[in-house]
């Protein structure tokens, strides 16, 4: 008899923006001919996923996907009818960790489906991230909605987020997404400082800003979130605390802030290059955004619960955001979303159900990952082929690391007696005298077994991990 499994989170990736911002990494690409081929063809995708299926990849045999050989797809025997259902998790930022990517690499979701035993996964998140979401109409939303509704089980409490632009927002169309199931939303305001939005090349205007925000409050909203940017060229704190305290005003039941970083191969990488860009501020300067961001949200009611996410409750952090910082499963559409599916989090000792029916103790996973371009992961749909351009294997020690790297940027932390038994390391004394040495430098806070980092701590997080 099949039971349902603990609730994964599913990510829509929505390509389309206006234009391209000048410091925007994403994958996104501007204009929306390929939209209507981009909807059918995420639909697909999902079917693909929801038939049960094998997928077949070997790095080593079949490099550059020829016609013979591409990532081969085939129809688990006899399984069409039940309609099997497995859930990881999806994102398109960058790994943090590539293992095993030129190693053979073969990837079954039977196999995971064997991992976990005969249970029937469901979702308890749907994230429609972009890109520029908020360019679907109302109605080409609630058919996506309803679409992956009738292809996956969700939980009735389910988190169903989607990320807007100020501008795109009026009050019917935010009526018509709250009808649809959209029960979060995520605005990119980024700045509510004029020039700020002029120099970001947004293309709204700071009035459209805090309209949004009403405008998704009247229609019924609860639950809105904001991302802002701080650290433009040429900011100060002080005009930095100004943005920051119209923003509180707004009273969001959460606050993204990101520093802003030039990548390359973006507009802004390109003008700094050429020095036609005012250099960011530097490091002991970003300190001192983030320590002023920090204690400003905090001192009016936020919760800074991981490095740049501030929630005003516990019950409002992003359920679907946390299920990538904790190895839960996910599963990615889209052009350049990605997928995770392990099960490093059923093997605690306070949870210490073996996986399967088989009692194996395997911890690891397995993360891969669509094509970027529009038109392949189409084409690749079309064929009746996964659009997956590559995958990994996450070892054990692979899956170690990306946990201290994600526990150092969450207050949350880490329990040390579920990391004993999970990996085998007793953080207290292996490596000697390191989780001391960052206790005494103020990084680390210990309480019993668990270990959170401090403001400081999730100041230099990325830095704290690789010590152990
Ligand atoms: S709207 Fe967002 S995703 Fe699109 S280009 Fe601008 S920053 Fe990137």
């Amino acid at each position: 008899m099949t039971s349902l499994s603990p609730a994964g989170g599913l990510y829509c990736h929505i390509p389309f923006c206006d234009r391209k911002c000048p410091y925007c990494g994403f994958y996104s690409i501007a204009g929306r001919r390929l939209m209507p081929d981009f909807l059918d063809a995420i639909k697909m995708e999902a079917m693909l996923y929801q038939k049960g299926v094998t997928l077949y990849h070997d790095f080593e045999q079949h490099q550059g996907f020829s016609d013979e050989t591409p990532m081969g797809l085939r129809f688990a025997k006899g399984n069409e009818n039940t309609q099997r259902r497995f859930s990881s998790e999806t994102h398109t930022k960058p790994r943090s960790t590539k293992v095993n990517e030129d190693a053979r690499w073969r990837f079954s979701i039977k196999n995971i489906k064997s991992f976990y035993g005969e249970k029937t996964w469901q979702f308890d998140t749907l994230y429609l991230g972009g890109g520029t979401p908020s360019l679907l109409n109302s109605a080409q939303i609630e058919d996506l909605l309803l679409h992956l509704k009738s292809c996956f089980p969700f939980t009735s409490d389910a988190e169903v987020t989607m990320e807007a632009n100020p501008g795109d927002l009026s009050s019917k169309y935010a009526e018509a997404l709250l009808r649809s199931g959209i029960n979060r939303l995520n605005i990119g305001i980024q700045s509510f400082d004029p020039a700020n939005l002029v120099l970001l090349c947004r293309r709204h205007t700071a009035e459209d800003a805090k309209d949004s925000i009403k405008m998704a409050r009247a229609a019924g909203f609860s639950n809105i979130g904001i991302d802002l940017i701080y650290g433009l060229p040429g900011q100060t704190v002080e005009s930095w605390m100004d943005d920051l305290n119209k923003a509180i005003d707004m009273a969001t039941e959460h606050i993204s802030c990101y520093q802003l970083t030039i990548e390359e191969g973006t507009v802004f990488g390109r003008r700094l290059k050429q020095g036609r860009l005012t250099p960011l501020p530097d490091e002991y300067r970003g300190y001192e955004f983030f320590v002023a961001t920090s204690m400003r949200l905090e001192q009016a009611g936020y919760c800074h619960y991981e490095v740049s996410n501030f929630a005003r409750d516990k019950s409002l952090r992003s359920r679907h955001n946390i299920k990538y910082w904790r190895h839960m499963p996910y599963l990615g559409l889209g052009p350049s979303a990605h997928s995770f599916a392990g099960m490093p989090f059923l093997m605690t000792p306070k949870s210490p159900s073996s996986p399967g029916s088989s009692g194996q103790s395997f911890i690891g996973g397995k993360r891969w990952w669509n094509y970027r371009s529009v038109k392949m992961y189409c084409n690749a749909i079309k064929d009746g082929k996964f659009p997956i351009e590559g995958g990994e294997d996450l070892t054990k020690d692979a899956v170690r690391l990306e946990s201290l790297y994600f526990a150092f940027r969450t207050r949350h932390g880490l329990d040390m007696e579920i990391f004993r038994e999970k990996f085998g390391q007793d953080l207290r004394k292996e490596p000697a005298g390191v989780l001391s040495s960052l206790e005494k430098q103020g990084r680390v806070d210990v309480d019993g077994e668990r270990i959170r980092p401090t403001l400081e701590g999730m100041a230099v997080a990325d830095a704290m991990a690789p010590l152990f």
